[in-house]
């Protein structure tokens, strides 16, 4: 038994000004055939899993490139082409293989290809040929294509958002695969598309119950996986849409019935799963009045896991504007800033000219004067999956009572270590804005009085309806009634 594992993606903001290069991969995740650490990346987390299941069995497993980007604008036709040729440039060196098992996103989007997983995954079964197992594990903010379900015999998807169930759809992943290759079973999928876009929040109600139900039915009367793509906004692709994908043990009709149903479900209940978005003012207001502190403000039109820039200073200016204090904000991706903070030392005091640098929904470049109060060489902090994802030289300043992290690297607000370990204790202000859209709330809630989500201008607006879209299918909800 010989089990192949690779990993390849990003999540492509189509709007977004900035491109995803080969550098950008090299920034994040990239790890030649062999060479990938002990701890999980990005979309590593399947090969964890069968580190464990072939040292147990005694199989053979060959691990070939891994690489990932931080969410961007589209990837260059030469990164993604580059990239995919050497992974299956791994696949071919490590032939014949009885299993593949890959890690990407779902959302990647390049120069000439729509959809680079059913890409991939083509040229993987053509290589591979019809009988051997391949799976995948996919984000739930996928644009699940017709083309990747039929080229793989399993499609895993994340389920929480946030996503802290990484590993443990990896492990479902990774053993599904096993039964499939053992002929204890035989996935067959359906696919069904809702035609709308419904990101699901699980912190809460309804969200919470949506995994909870979808997870009642694995296990039972042979079905054996049940996804739901929420339906990524900023990915102006054909495929782009809530849908919901069943596999069940050789029962076509089942899998069929259950996606039907469960899509008619969310359907249903759009309306309530709604994110309640304030306006900046609205947020600041509400955040202010609050009794108690710290009130988490989600920047999500700025957040750079949604491909945004992260340099973005609508909510900065007007906390100034509002001589708002006992606040902070981060991350904020600013490396010329970092780089001045780091030539004037900690305790220097002077102007700054923050964000603002990469286009119009980046807002106006801020100047204030700053105090810089800690600075940090190859930060890192701590990712959903228990890893550590670089932000590079970072630097905490002072900004008329409002403490920024500025970043080198652009990375979205996963946990509170990127503020703690620079010494800004959040917990003791009244404000905290973070560049995030969900990610950050399963460490923030840890501190947070209240949480708000803010829809300011940015490259990931929640308002749709401002973007110029060209190739999505019409009509789609909420775009479309
Ligand atoms: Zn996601």
């Amino acid at each position: 038994m010989h089990v192949f594992f690779a990993a390849i993606g990003t999540e492509t903001n189509t709007f977004s000004p900035l491109p995803t290069s080969l550098a950008s991969f090299k920034d994040r995740d990239y790890y030649p055939a062999g060479t990938h650490p002990g701890k999980p990346t990005f979309l590593s987390a399947p090969l964890h899993i069968l580190r464990e299941r072939c040292a147990e069995r005694g199989w053979a497993l060959s691990e070939g490139m891994i690489a990932a980007a931080q969410p961007s604008g589209i990837t260059t036709r030469e990164a993604y082409e580059t990239l995919r040729d050497e992974l299956l440039a791994d696949l071919t060196k490590a032939m014949p293989v009885d299993m593949v098992v890959l890690g990407m996103h779902g959302a990647m989007v390049a120069d000439g290809y729509d959809d680079c997983e059913g890409d991939v995954l083509e040229r993987v079964r053509a290589i591979v040929g019809p009988k051997i197992v391949v799976g995948a594990e996919l984000d739930l903010h996928a644009h699940l294509s017709p083309l990747m379900v039929a080229q793989a015999n399993v499609l895993v998807l994340y389920k929480e958002y946030p996503h802290t169930d990484i590993l443990a759809r990896a492990k479902e992943l990774v053993d599904l695969c096993i039964a499939t290759y053992e002929k204890k079973i035989t996935p067959v999928a359906a696919l069904v598309d809702c035609h709308m876009i419904t990101p699901i929040h699980t912190t809460r109600e309804p969200g919470a119950s949506v995994v909870k139900r979808l997870q009642s039915f694995e296990g039972q009367n042979g079905i054996l996986s049940v996804s739901v793509a929420h339906g990524f906004a900023t990915g102006d692709v054909p495929e782009m849409g809530t849908k919901v994908l069943v596999y069940s043990d050789a029962d076509q009709i089942g899998a069929q019935t259950l996606a039907r149903q469960l899509a008619d479900e969310l359907i249903a209940m759009r309306e309530s799963l709604r994110v309640p978005y304030r306006t900046i003012d609205e947020a600041l207001d509400e955040a202010l009045n609050s009794p108690v502190g710290p009130v988490v403000l989600a920047d999500r039109a700025d957040n750079p896991g949604s491909g945004a820039v992260g340099d973005g200073t609508f909510m900065l200016q007007r906390c100034l504007e509002r001589k708002i204090d006992n606040a902070a904000i981060g991350p904020f991706w600013d490396p010329v800033a970092a780089r001045i903070a780091f030539d004037a030392g900690v305790g220097a005091n002077l102007m700054m000219r923050l964000g603002g640098k990469i286009g119009p929904l980046s807002g106006q470049p801020v100047d204030v004067r700053c105090t810089v109060k800690a600075l940090k060489r190859e930060m890192s902090m701590t990712s959903l999956s228990g890893g550590q994802t670089p932000l590079g030289d970072c630097a905490l300043v002072d900004a008329a009572g409002i403490e920024i992290v500025l970043t080198s690297n652009r990375n979205q607000a996963m946990n509170i270590d990127l503020f703690t370990q620079l010494g800004c204790d959040i917990a003791k202000k009244k404000i905290v804005i973070v560049k995030s859209a969900q990610h950050f709330y399963a460490s923030f809630s840890t501190i947070a009085k209240q949480v708000i989500y803010v829809g300011g201008k940015g490259v990931a607006t929640p308002d749709w309806k401002t973007l110029t879209y060209n190739k999505i299918r019409r009509p789609k909800w909420p775009l479309d009634e």
